[in-house]
This record gives C-alpha cells, sequence and structure tokens, in this order.
C-alpha cells in the first residue's frame, strides 16, 4: 500500500462532510481534517478585533493581526482537531451562527486563502488524511488518491444544520438557517479564488436518500477496492 494517502472530500455547506470525513478517517486510521475551521477561525479573529463593518472587511489590518498571532491546527490525545488561537481552544467559539454568516466572505480573500493554503499543508505533511472543505480536491491535493463531491438538497442540509445548531441557539428560525446556507452557497460557488466546484475526477455522491451509514460505506468500499489492487 502506497505510504500516504490523501482523500478530499468537498461539497456545499452541511452536506455531511465532516461527519462522513470523520468517519472514513477513523475507519482507515488516517488523520481527519476540517479545513472549514481554519477559516472559522480566521473569522472569529476579524470579529473578535471588530475588522468587518456593514458586510466590509478590513482585509490589510486582518493579514496584519494574522502575523502577529498564531491560529494553530493540532490534535488531542482522541486524534480530534483542536483549534486554538494564540495557544486557547477556540473550537465552540467558531460554531455560533455569527461565524457562519461572515465566514464565506473571509474565505474569498485571496490572502486568506494563502494563508489558510500554509496551515492545510503543514498538518498533512507526512500523514494519510481525509480532509474536507471546498476546494481540496480542486486546488489543495489537485492530486489527491481519492475525490469525492459529497451533496444534498437545500432542504435536507438545512434540516441538518438546524437540528445540530438549535441545541445551543433555541430560537434559531428553520428559515434564518436556509438564508444563511443560500448565502454561503452562492459565495462560495462565485467567489473569484478556488470557488466550490466539482472537478471532473471527483466521485459524485448524493446523500438525499443515504444515510450516513450508507455513505460511508460507499467511500470506504472504493477506496478498499482501489488500494488492495495497488
Ligand atoms: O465546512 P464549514 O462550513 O465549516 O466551512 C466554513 C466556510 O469556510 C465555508 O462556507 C467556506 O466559505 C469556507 N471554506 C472554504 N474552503 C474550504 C473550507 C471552507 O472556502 N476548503
Amino acid at each position: 500500500m502506497k505510504q500516504k494517502i490523501i482523500v478530499a472530500i468537498d461539497g456545499p455547506s452541511s452536506s455531511g462532510k465532516s461527519t462522513i470525513a470523520k468517519l472514513v478517517a477513523k475507519h482507515f486510521n488516517f488523520t481527519y481534517i476540517d479545513s472549514g475551521s481554519i477559516y472559522r477561525a480566521v473569522t472569529y479573529l476579524a470579529i473578535k478585533n471588530k475588522l468587518i463593518k456593514t458586510g466590509k472587511i478590513d482585509v490589510v489590518s486582518l493579514i496584519d493581526l494574522l502575523n502577529n498571532c498564531s491560529i494553530s491546527f493540532s490534535f488531542n490525545l482522541n486524534n480530534q482537531n483542536v483549534i486554538k488561537l494564540n495557544n486557547l481552544s477556540i473550537d465552540k467559539e467558531i460554531r455560533t451562527s455569527e461565524i457562519s454568516n461572515y465566514v464565506s466572505l473571509v474565505a474569498e480573500i485571496n490572502e486568506i486563502r494563502k494563508y489558510v493554503l500554509k496551515i492545510q499543508k503543514d498538518i498533512s505533511y507526512n500523514k494519510s488524511v481525509v480532509m474536507d472543505g471546498r476546494d481540496i480536491g480542486s486546488v489543495v491535493f489537485p492530486n489527491a488518491d481519492f475525490k469525492f463531491f459529497l451533496d444534498a438538497s437545500l432542504d435536507i442540509r438545512t434540516s441538518r444544520r438546524w437540528n445540530e445548531l438549535k441545541l445551543i441557539e433555541k430560537d434559531l428560525k428553520f428559515e434564518e438557517v436556509k438564508k444563511d446556507l443560500l448565502n454561503r452557497d452562492e459565495k462560495d460557488t462565485s467567489r473569484k479564488f478556488s470557488p466550490l466546484i466539482k472537478s471532473k475526477d471527483s466521485i459524485l455522491i448524493d446523500s438525499d436518500e443515504l444515510d450516513i451509514t450508507e455513505v460511508v460505506d460507499k467511500i470506504i468500499d472504493i477506496i478498499k477496492k482501489e488500494i488492495t489492487n495497488k
């Protein structure tokens, strides 16, 4: 078997990427990397420092701030992702709907994408990884061994996300979540740098009619067949 295997899982928000990527990584004992959490951490930093005003980002100050602080990505004893800002864990802080509302705005800035790309490459160095995101198969690892594109309809994705978020934000409305997803889909697919696209060589999996186990099994089967033939 090849020493280092890269599995890229891309797709729109709430298509189930992270749950599925984690389970696939666990099965093969690969490292799971949630690339969206790095964009969320940068967004948290921007909001905390009031660098987003009336929908506009002060890019120069944000880059300056990034050069003078540390966003680090590491793993705990259970091999779970831990994201830290200046050595303090911000895993909970980056999951709010406020961060979700602004993250696509931050992720369209090319300088930010370059900054995140370096972190993505550094953490994958010398490891077999399953990384999820929007541009993993197209830009981050165009030579990935396996590329999957997970999709699901807007309504299905909204109910998944709403069910997750209402545990921490009780008053959150279904329609608000739907609007945020639509907005992120639009921003992620139409931005100039590294837009969300299904690359030609990726395998499309529509999870509308499939549950998590079915999707995971499908992906594991494809990978297994290929690596046992090498
Ligand atoms: O995956 P998650 O929803 O946490 O990602 C948050 C946002 O980060 C996405 O909506 C997208 O704007 C951005 N992102 C990206 N490229 C990636 C991963 C995430 O642009 N590889």
